[in-house]
């Protein structure tokens, strides 16, 4: 299997993973033309394109859903509250309403190749999620991005992935001591804002275990440095761990044998 960290960060986040036969999309923060041209370059047919599944509905995750919905016919899969709390939003960035799936937390959802466990995040778009993905080929993975805090159950759905990516936006000293007026400030520190480097490498060294995967995502551009978030990992999740931070806007291709 492969899957692809195509961007993220405030510039835009979309996450692929592929067994090559069936695909799933995790957030559209992309234009269609790019979105189309990366999974070209890394052979990941559009016909295998089996869902989306959106973690909220801010633009720097879902901008490119109208798009790429009427391109390609996909179902794009959000909570009933995000879709019962979001109306004006999904109008207003063009997302094709018969093509929306809800689902309720608690629930699981199937899709060829896939099952996906749906939980709640902290964020400041209502019904905000993230998802542990099982696939039928073997390996499973965790996405974590968009919270103010770790949410309730998700060190025991983290526990059994293989992959795993964690939001770590910002360094707190950085933060304080930066340009961001406190009303931004406050809002990002605030429990519906982003998860902290030292908050996502705590959560990290608890969950990854030998031979697995984490990659550090949505990192600030103004409130963090990469630098930093790895000297964390190094010092706090022990060896045997692949560790990546993922920089704004950098693409990421993995492979994992399934
Ligand atoms: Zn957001
Ligand atoms: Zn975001």
């Amino acid at each position: 299997m492969h899957y692809l960290v195509l961007t993220t960060g405030s510039c835009g986040n979309c996450y692929i993973i592929s067994d090559d036969e069936n695909t799933i999309i995790i957030d559209d923060g992309v234009t269609y033309k790019k979105l189309s041209e990366k999974m070209m370059d890394h052979g990941i047919a559009m016909e295998s394109v089996r869902a989306m599944f959106l973690t909220h509905l801010h633009p720097d995750h879902s901008k490119g859903v109208g798009v790429f919905q009427r391109k390609t016919g996909t179902e794009v899969y959000m909570s009933d509250i995000a879709w019962a709390r979001n109306m004006t939003v999904i109008q207003h960035q063009r997302i094709e309403q018969d093509l929306v799936r809800q689902y309720s937390f608690g629930d699981e959802v199937s899709v060829p190749g896939y099952s996906i466990t749906p939980f709640r995040t902290y964020h400041d778009s209502e019904g905000s999620a993230g998802y542990l993905i099982r696939s039928d080929a073997g390996p499973s993975f965790f996405i974590m991005t968009d919270t103010g805090m770790v949410p309730e159950g998700a060190l025991e759905l983290a526990d059994s992935a293989d992959v795993m990516f964690i939001e770590s936006n910002y360094d707190d000293r950085m933060l304080d001591e930066g340009p961001y007026p406190a009303h931004l400030k406050n809002r990002i520190k605030g429990i519906y804002g982003h998860l902290s480097n030292s908050e996502a490498v705590e959560f990290a060294s608890k969950v990854a275990h030998r031979g697995e995967s984490v990659y550090f995502v949505h990192v600030s551009e103004n409130n963090n440095d990469t630098g930093i978030i790895r000297s964390l990992a190094y010092s706090k999740i022990p060896s045997g761990i692949f560790c990546r931070v993922c920089e704004r806007g950098e693409m990421l291709e993995g492979f994992i044998d399934g």
